[in-house]
């Protein structure tokens, strides 16, 4: 997710008959023809992930596919410029996803990606609740390894999520999707587009402010805390304990306080500063006194709801 205005490209990418230049990484002989696509295996904001067997050698890849038209239409032809350099540097290292080469169509771009089938991290921590402490930190080493290595490329990699965090084949961590990095950030240096996603964002990023690479290590926290706690976290928590959550909601917890309100007509709970200033005339008129087409009225079409059975009303 790109919660904010795309920021000045790096490098500006260039478009002539539609095409936009990938750079180094282009396989000008590649086409959509090479590939078996087998099966569909993400979907990202601008497109697909597939399974794709090379007819000529039987080698598995996970494609991703982008549709130029809803690239060009939101004018994030730099976020996947950025996407394209990042993946370039990627072989460097072991736990980031290779890209193996990329190539175009009049109407998609095409990255042919090294196939990661161990799962999304995020998939086995829905399954599994919460890892215990050996395995969290395991993952939380090799993603603060691969982090460590974007920064010291001077990339700030802005959305680290369980989404983007897939295991291979073997249990390691792969890092995928480069599409929020931010390139050429010196070690002091901050930036300031807000973007990322809501429940990882840094205090910083939330509050507007100018930021660094900081803000990849509050990520690795909050997807630290997530993996030793759980996704439901504060339900469990310790603090919570003595609470059975299923009596809760069924009421069936006697309430600490007791009102002892003598009926609805008494408003001994209520501010006698408002209980003692007269009712409105219009707030009780008749619907057909404020129905028209005003504007202010058209504003709300939709607005009144009345459950189907309103007896619920008569308290
Ligand atoms: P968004 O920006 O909405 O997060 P995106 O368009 O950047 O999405 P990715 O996150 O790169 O797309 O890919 C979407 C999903 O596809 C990933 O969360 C993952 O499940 C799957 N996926 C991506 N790359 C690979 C890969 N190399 N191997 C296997 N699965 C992959
Ligand atoms: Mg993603």
């Amino acid at each position: 997710m790109d919660a904010g205005p795309a920021e000045s490209p790096s490098p500006q990418p260039s478009r002539a008959n539609g095409n936009i230049n990938l750079g180094p990484s282009v396989n000008p002989n590649a086409r959509p023809t090479d590939f078996d696509f087998l099966k569909i295996i993400g979907k990202g904001t601008y497109g697909k992930v597939l399974l794709a067997k090379r007819k000529s050698d039987g080698a598995f890849y996970a494609v991703k596919v982008l549709q130029k038209k809803s690239i060009l239409k939101k004018k994030e032809q730099s976020h996947i410029m950025v996407e394209r350099n990042v993946l370039l540097k990627n072989v460097q290292h072991p736990f980031l996803v290779g890209l193996h080469y990329s190539f175009q169509t009049p109407e998609k771009l095409y990255f042919v990606l090294d196939y990661v089938n161990g799962g999304e991290l995020f998939f086995h921590l829905q399954r599994e609740r919460r890892f215990l402490e050996p395995r969290a930190r395991f993952y939380a080493a090799e993603v603060a390894s691969a982090i460590g290595y974007l920064h010291s490329l001077n990339i700030i990699y802005r959305d680290l999520k369980p989404e983007n965090i897939l295991l291979d084949c073997q249990g390691h961590v792969v890092l995928t999707d480069f599409g929020l990095c931010k390139e050429g950030v010196e070690p002091e240096e901050t930036t300031s587009t807000f973007c990322g996603t809501p429940e990882y964002l840094a205090p910083e990023v939330l509050r507007n402010e100018p930021y660094d690479r900081a803000v990849d290590w509050w990520c690795l926290g909050a997807v630290l805390y997530e993996m030793l706690h759980g996704l439901l976290e504060i339900k469990n928590h310790v603090f919570f304990s003595p609470i059975n959550w299923d009596d809760l909601y069924h009421k069936r917890l006697t309430p600490p306080f007791n009102p002892n309100v003598a009926g609805p007509a008494d408003l001994k709970h209520f501010d006698p500063e408002f209980t003692q200033e007269a009712v409105s005339k219009s707030i009780g008129c008749t619907p057909d006194t404020v129905a028209s087409s005003s504007g202010a009225s058209s504003a709300f079409l939709g607005f009144s709801y009345g459950p189907e059975d309103d007896d619920v009303l008569d308290c």
